[in-house]
């Protein structure tokens, strides 16, 4: 299945979704992306370029046994195969390390097109002093960048590229038998263009998926119509972030946020205006909450939830009122509205430092007694309740008026 996002006009839109609709995709990213991508794409491939190295060890093991007791062994310089061996085993070293994901590509994309060109030039001298075997091999060195560059189809036609033409000076320095070589050298050619054409359309494949997941995963965890995080988001974060305010001993701040009289906002204005006033009043939110360790979240309808980190009651209500200072000054008419003139939202927050006995759905039912309590007093306005309002919580029965009742009999 493939997936062809539809534009979405006038919102966020995914840098994903963009670069899937195109018709011709550019062979590289953006460079932010790119490097995204290569980082994914370097850890789906380290299987593939691990096996390519313990294959290519193998080989060079299996091929110095093989001469050895033919009691033959072909004439390499010693130097040049100290650097081949050298260089296969810093490649390989680095490709089962730790360090694999910073460093196996840069280190490769030198060390791979010398380590070529050095048995390329071999090669074709030794083919020349008549040890015709040797050419056998050559199909793997061109074959082989492909996978120790994890089919990363340009880079490995690069180093492809200038093997054949190491290759082609050999051939002119050192006069190898043309009508011998020449066969070993067209058949290899083929093998090679044959794979290039095959890793041409797994690199597509793999950058088309790489940006479907991320699509995928950014549609997961956004609200379709203000493209603020979704409830999903918000429920697996709140626990997260209660269990770490713990862990560091600090206080969390829960806001609910919610448009005042909103139904006959749509009443009056129909239902597009009503979507085109919640993403704005999402953006205008988001403006609000731009901490690292915060969120904002649209909770449900024309509610909004945000989570503050370490945060007091005078952040709490300040980052609140901001909120509700900013709504009002979008100065967005609202004829239908009985709490002002323009359009308003009410917050409650509760502000909880996580403590044996509290949990996150508790702290969540305090916010939304002090957005009721928002409500009740005449909206357009910002209520905060903490841990002095959270020991009258029963159960998660606890409601305002039951609270109000308590009060009255505690004083
Ligand atoms: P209150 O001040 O007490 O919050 O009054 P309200 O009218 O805002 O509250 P109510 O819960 O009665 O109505 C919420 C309305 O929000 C009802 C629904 O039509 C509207 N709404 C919810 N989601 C959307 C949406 O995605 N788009 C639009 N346009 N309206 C929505
Ligand atoms: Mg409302
Ligand atoms: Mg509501």
């Amino acid at each position: 299945m493939t997936l062809t996002p539809p534009s979405l006009e006038g919102l966020y839109d995914s840098p994903y979704a963009a670069e899937l609709r195109k018709a011709r995709p550019a062979p590289r990213f953006a460079p932010a992306m790119e490097a995204d991508y290569l980082r994914a794409f370097l850890a789906e491939n380290r299987t593939l370029v691990r096996l390519s190295y313990t294959l290519a060890l193998l080989f060079i093991v299996a091929r110095a046994a093989a001469a050895a007791l033919g009691g033959r062994l072909p004439a390499y310089s010693r130097l040049d195969l100290l650097g081949v061996v050298a260089s296969s085993l810093v490649l390989a070293w680095l490709a089962w390390s730790r360090s694999y994901e910073r460093h196996y590509l840069p280190w490769a994309r030198i060390l791979i097109p010398v380590r070529n060109c050095l048995v390329a030039v071999q090669l074709v001298r030794v083919a020349a002093q008549g040890q015709l075997d040797v050419l056998m091999v050559l199909p793997l060195i061109l074959v082989g960048p492909f996978y120790f560059l994890g089919l990363r189809y340009r880079s490995a036609l690069l180093v492809v590229s200038l093997t054949a033409a190491s290759m082609l000076g050999a051939a002119i320095a050192f006069h190898p038998p043309l009508t011998l070589v020449a066969p070993a050298g067209v058949f290899a050619i083929l093998t090679t263009v044959t794979f290039a054409v095959g890793a041409r359309e797994i690199e597509k494949r793999s950058r088309r998926s790489f940006l479907e997941g991320r699509l995928v995963a950014e549609l997961a965890q956004h609200d379709v119509l203000t493209w603020t995080k979704n409830r999903r988001v918000f429920d697996e974060y709140l626990p997260r972030l209660w269990r770490q305010a713990g862990e560091d001993g600090r206080a969390l701040a829960i806001l609910l946020i919610d448009v005042d009289h909103f139904k006959p906002y749509n009443d009056r204005y129909g239902h597009q205006a009503g979507d085109a006033v919640l993403r704005k009043v999402a953006q205008t939110l988001q403006g609000c909450v731009r901490r690292p360790l915060d969120l904002l979240a649209r909770y449900g309808g024309e509610e909004f939830t945000a989570i503050l980190y370490d945060t007091d009651g005078s952040r709490a209500r300040s980052t609140a009122e901001q909120m509700r200072k900013s709504i009002e000054a979008l100065a967005i008419e609202h004829g239908g509205s009985r709490a002002a003139a323009v359009l308003t939202v009410s917050v409650g927050a509760a502000v909880i430092a996580p403590e044996g006995g509290r949990s996150p759905g508790g702290a969540l039912q305090l916010a939304d007694e002090a957005l009721y309590r928002a409500k009740s007093q005449g909206r357009n306005r910002v209520e905060i309740m903490d841990e002095a309002e959270y020991r009258l919580l029963v159960t998660g029965v606890f409601s305002q008026e039951l609270a109000d009742t308590l009060k009255k009999g505690n004083a």
